[in-house]
């Protein structure tokens, strides 16, 4: 088999591949649209369409796509091939610069909410130039934008860009007053952890849940769960390893720095963690690997759920993203530096972060928010709703003795001053120091632990970007002006850190004090969807989208209308799915055993002439007949509750009905058929059972 080194990033369009096939002026203006944002003219991209669709012939490509993100989660290609006809009936296989830079498609399928009604059906997308293009299964995929016809974005991928942009703005007026000239752009990098669970592909085609929901709606759970602790790290078993070597050569092949794999907390449950990238090519290889995932599991006859919640009682799936700041001369801005002033600068970034996840903590639960994360937020292993941030002892005591103007640690006797004394260094967290925080300092980079794992990582960067960029905004302001920079740095970071310490706590998140203190902070506690998306038209919301040309007020509007029409669209088919479960497998299956004890309870009376009052049987029949009619009355709301809340017009009233009426019957429902099948007998319950589900794989 071919060394790693030789096919690594062997069907990526990347750099050294441009640089050996492109003209060095072309290649040079590629450059510069990359690094510094600058547009490619039609003739330099016509050079550019040439060498790419030579490159992508040359591995076996016919056609190429643009491939985009639009509101739905999922990435959207339409294939067209590079034929072009010439005479005689012949053909030539041709890509213009027109083609590479720009596409036209019907937008009309795609959520636009409400931009569709007011605009042409039309959509655009156009290259991203800063995201490689690629070949997946004889496909040359062009990353791109994904806009309206009146130029609204329709998609995650504008919105990162124009945030990435705001960020870099600000961030490089801040690095001026250190003194730093040298430093062009900046960036913000991401490392997302990627969880998942495996399961055997024909358990999955049993159950419909998982195939019309991607989560269990039923289930009870097995003697055994993960109360053990014998999977997590544990060893990987053969089948699962053929299915991760697999997906590690083809990331590898596709430039996706892939990097561990482990087994997670819960029974069937994996992680994958790639070497972290920039920003807006972590978002792209992320889509990228959990379509590589879902594929490629099934060629071994398995399934990955990316469900966030696809088993009750068991652990969630979640994705940690992991977030930093980078120069272009290669400064982690989120790194503590080796002198006074190196310090300095990472406090006020610090600082600039502390600020934007306090201000914004409601952005951040809303780009989490979806009807699957909120089974998992406060749940087990999931941080809570509460956004707050952990940054360690030894930092908190930093900003403390900042705060108070007093000396740090023991050995000190002058007061703390920024810009005049050297920190120590902070050790990188690489164990379990704190898991339940949402929001943690991990030496050198954030990690933001709310994302569900069949999101997009795209929208907590977006925010993530944005709020500190207005931070950043804010202190260049004021530092811009300053008489003295020491001072007014000094006082800057000592007034940051009274006013938005609330949201740092380093404590328990699951503890339930924690809920309570958090109130008293005066912290969101935005428990589900709905409550979360209630904010997001905040004066205080629109106007930072605003100000930093992120989200114009439309399409944010646009943005919430998508995400409650799409929570309300979740709930709907789960429980009509349930329904559908419970109406044509689960309860004829549990009527039959009823049954059947019956007529065990008739022979045996009457052979043995005896009492069944108290036999297995009886009580088992009589525990199953009240269940039943548990369950069927909660269908018989469901459906009621289900129609009701479809003719509920507003969308925003129509999801609080959702998660108010219909939610808690669901629960009932499924409280009645999980009891049920505690007592079934094994061969009469219809669908695979939590324990094959979870240990089915061997
Ligand atoms: P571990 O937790 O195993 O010690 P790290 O903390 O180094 O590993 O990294 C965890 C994740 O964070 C990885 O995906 C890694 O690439 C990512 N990461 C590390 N440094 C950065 C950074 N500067 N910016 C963004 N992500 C990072
Ligand atoms: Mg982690």
């Amino acid at each position: 088999m071919a060394r790693v080194t030789e096919y690594f990033g062997e069907n990526v369009f990347n750099e050294s591949i441009m640089k050996a096939r492109l003209p060095k002026e072309t290649y040079n203006l590629v450059q510069r649209a990359i690094h510094n944002n600058k547009r490619l003219d039609s003739a330099t991209a016509a050079v550019v369409a040439n060498a790419m669709k030579d490159w992508a012939i040359e591995k076996g490509a016919t056609h190429y796509t643009h491939w985009f993100q639009p509101m739905t989660g999922i990435t959207a290609e339409k294939h067209d091939s590079f034929i072009s006809p010439v005479q005689n009936g012949k053909i030539i296989m041709d890509f213009s610069g027109k083609e590479l830079i720009q596409g036209e498609t019907d937008a009309s399928s795609f959520p636009s909410g409400g931009l569709r009604a007011t605009f042409e059906a039309r959509g655009y997308t156009a290259w991203d130039p800063t995201s490689f293009a690629f070949i997946k299964e004889g496909v040359l995929c062009i990353p791109t934008a994904f806009c309206s016809y009146g130029g609204e974005a329709l998609d995650k991928k504008t919105p990162l860009l124009r945030s990435m942009e705001a960020i870099n703005k600000q961030a490089l007026r801040v690095l001026k007053l250190f003194g730093n000239e040298e430093v062009t752009a900046v960036k913000t990098t991401v490392g997302p952890e990627q969880e998942y669970f495996l399961i055997d592909k024909k358990y999955y085609l049993e159950r419909k849940d998982l195939i019309y929901t991607g989560r269990t709606l039923f289930g009870a759970m097995p003697p055994k769960g993960q109360e053990l602790d014998d999977h997590y790290f544990g060893t990987i078993k053969s089948r699962v390893k053929a299915f991760m070597t697999e997906v590690d050569e083809e990331l590898w092949k596709l430039g996706v720095l892939s990097k561990t794999e482990h087994n997670e907390a819960a029974p069937a449950q994996h992680e994958l963690a790639p070497f972290f990238a920039t920003t807006n090519i972590a978002v792209d290889h992320n889509q990228i690997t959990m379509e590589l995932l879902q594929r490629i599991a099934k060629k071994h006859d398995l399934i990955c759920l990316l469900h966030e919640k696809p088993f009750d009682g068991v652990n969630g799936s979640g994705k940690h993203n992991n977030w930093s700041i980078s120069t272009n001369t290669g400064v982690n801005l989120l790194n503590p530096g080796e002198t006074p002033y190196e310090n300095a600068q990472f406090l006020l970034f610090l600082c600039a972060v502390i600020k934007a996840v306090d201000e914004y903590q409601d952005l951040l639960r809303i780009s989490v928010a979806t009807a699957g994360n909120d089974h998992r937020l406060g749940a087990l292993e999931a941080p809570p709703a509460v956004v707050s941030m952990f940054l360690g002892d030894e930092l908190s005591e930093i900003l403390e003795a900042i705060e108070a103007d007093a000396p740090y640690g023991a050995k000190e006797k002058e007061n703390l001053k920024v810009g005049v004394h050297v920190l120590p260094k902070f050790p990188k967290d690489t164990t379990d120091r704190n898991r339940t925080a949402p929001f943690a300092f991990t030496g050198n980079k954030f990690e933001f632990r709310m994302l569900g794992s069949s999101d997009s990582v795209a929208e907590p960067n977006v925010v993530l970007n944005t709020a500190v960029a207005e931070s950043l905004r804010c202190f260049a302001d004021e530092l811009e002006g300053a008489e003295n920079f020491e001072t007014a740095l000094h006082d800057l970071i000592q007034n940051t850190i009274k006013r938005h310490k609330r949201i740092i706590f380093n404590g328990n998140c699951y503890d339930e004090s924690w809920t309570l203190e958090a109130e008293k902070r005066g912290l969101l506690n935005l428990a589900t969807t709905p409550d979360a998306l209630g904010r997001l038209l905040c004066k205080k919301n629109i106007e930072l989208y605003a100000t930093h040309k992120i989200y114009t007020e439309t399409e944010l509007r646009s943005r919430l209308e998508i995400l409650t029409e799409n929570y309300c669209k979740i709930i709907n088919i789960e429980a009509n799915t349930m329904v559908d479960m419970a109406v044509k497998d689960i309860l004829p299956a549990v009527g039959q055993y009823i049954s059947l004890l019956a007529e065990a309870i008739d022979d045996v009376s009457d052979v043995f002439e005896v009492d069944m009052k108290k036999s297995f049987e009886y009580e088992t029949g009589k525990k199953l007949i009240a269940l039943k009619g548990e369950a069927y009355s909660a269908i018989k709301r469901l459906k009621r509750e289900t129609a009701k809340a479809a003719a509920i017009a507003d969308y925003t009233e129509r999801s609080v009905y959702y998660k108010d009426k219909v939610l808690p019957v669901m629960e009932k429902l499924r409280a009645a058929v999980d009891g049920m099948e505690a007592l079934t007998a094994a061969e009469y319950w219809p669908i695979p059972t939590y324990g094959d589900l979870l240990f089915g794989v061997i």
